[in-house]
């Protein structure tokens, strides 16, 4: 029943209440799982009944560093009491450390921030055509980019686009790995070609060696700039800092976001050093840059390093894959992924095996109709991971 705004509300608590009230007040947009989280930590979820799950969702991505850690809460908290608002303005201690960080694991120079993936790449649009004067973008069949105007004018998937044309003039898409079909589309008209190193939300489809140096001599060869979103795959996910380290790439401009702050809203575009500076007033942002999300991104990455999870999560990542593939099931077409971004592509829609895997204590991502992916928290032990492992087995493959 509608409340008077002059009365008290009443707060829903149990799942059930807030079910309730969340169908009611929210927007619809997004398709909900029957589970109200209350707690995390490392790679385990509780839920109100006090069941718990082994978290192979991981945020959608951004809790590389695993729910609850002490190292990054310790640097929010601190945080918090000295300043949370400062815009970039003037400048904050933890941003100067935070962008000369980011270049040096990264290997580029300067880096504008914002708070989420698609804003890292509605900048990286924006600066691209700045800075080469010129419109056209190119990006991949499958590719996903966000879903702000321009970077859903980047993203594939017809879906997402229709409802909302006409979206941003000027943005083609290639078949991905195929770069016969780059090669006749690239011109000296092109300002960019934007793609994912593993293709993510559109299947776990990792970009083949040939095929991101060909792309990359290709955007050298007629002067357009290469941008690479790292947003999913950054900070460690693959296995490498980035995953344009597996292939030697060197990006004009990399594009990250998701578990960059330790699952504090945050997004960053960096660019090579031998782009021009933008000029004053070409871009900007109220939130960009603020101090809560720099310390707890310095904390994230200093935590990276000092924990190695970069180099364990390709260790893990490898014996991951290689359980599952040894899971013997009629159902299954393909496993696959790099890190610790694996998916198990199936011959059905993948909806029901989420609900069953969910049943099993495991939460996991679907990419696409068909693909089960796993996004764990980079922290996850090994015997989760068997865990999860053991439970992909019942349920794909019920006679065990
Ligand atoms: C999640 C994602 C985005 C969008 O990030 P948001 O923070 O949800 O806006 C963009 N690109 C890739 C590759 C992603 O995985």
């Amino acid at each position: 029943m509608a409340t008077h705004s002059n009365h008290a509300i009443d707060l829903p608590h149990t799942f059930d209440a807030v079910q309730t009230v969340e169908q009611r007040y929210s927007t619809g947009i997004y398709s909900k799982r029957p589970l109200m989280l209350v707690r995390g930590d490392g790679a385990q979820l509780w839920d109100s009944e006090g069941n718990r799950f082994i978290d192979c969702v991981g945020g959608q991505g951004s809790a590389n560093l695993g729910h609850a850690n002490p190292f990054i809460n310790a640097a929010i908290k601190t945080q918090i009491d000295a300043l949370i608002s400062c815009p970039e303005m003037f400048y904050h201690e933890k941003r100067a450390h935070l962008l000369q960080k980011l270049s040096a694991i990264s290997g580029m120079q300067r880096g504008f921030l914002c708070n989420s993936g698609t804003e890292a790449i509605e900048a990286a649009l924006k600066f691209a055509r700045i800075l080469t004067g010129r419109r056209e973008v190119i990006a991949a069949m499958r590719g996903f980019h966000g879903r702000t105007m321009g970077a859903l004018s980047a993203t594939w998937e017809k879906k997402y686009r229709l409802p909302y044309e006409p979206l941003v003039p000027d943005f083609k898409h290639v078949p991905y790995n195929k770069l016969a079909a780059l090669e006749k589309n690239i011109s000296r008209n092109t300002a960019a070609v934007l793609l994912e190193v593993v293709q993510g939300e559109g299947g776990v489809h990792p970009g083949t060696p040939d095929y991101l140096q060909g792309v990359q001599a290709l955007c050298r060869e007629h002067g357009a700039l290469l941008i690479l979103d790292e947003v999913q795959t950054g900070f460690g996910r693959t296995g490498k800092m980035f995953s344009y380290q597996h292939h030697d790439l060197s990006p004009d401009i990399l594009c990250l976001a998701k578990s960059i702050a330790g699952g504090v809203p945050m997004g960053a575009a960096l660019l090579a050093g031998h782009l021009e500076q933008l000029p004053p007033m070409s871009h900007g942002s109220t939130f960009g840059g603020n101090p809560l999300a720099c310390a707890a991104g310095l904390a994230a990455a200093e935590f990276l390093e000092r924990e190695k999870l970069v180099e364990r999560t390709a260790a893990m990542g490898a014996w991951f894959k290689e359980q599952l593939s040894t899971i013997q099931s009629p159902i299954i077409r393909e496993v696959r992924g790099l890190g610790l971004l694996i998916g198990v592509e199936l011959k059905q829609k993948v909806a029901p095996y989420l609900s069953q895997l969910m049943e099993h204590g495991v939460l996991a991502l679907s990419a696409g109709m068909t693909v089960m992916r796993f996004l764990p928290p980079l922290v996850i032990r090994k015997d989760e991971l068997a865990q999860v492992v053991e439970a992909v087995r019942s349920v794909l493959h019920p006679d065990g």
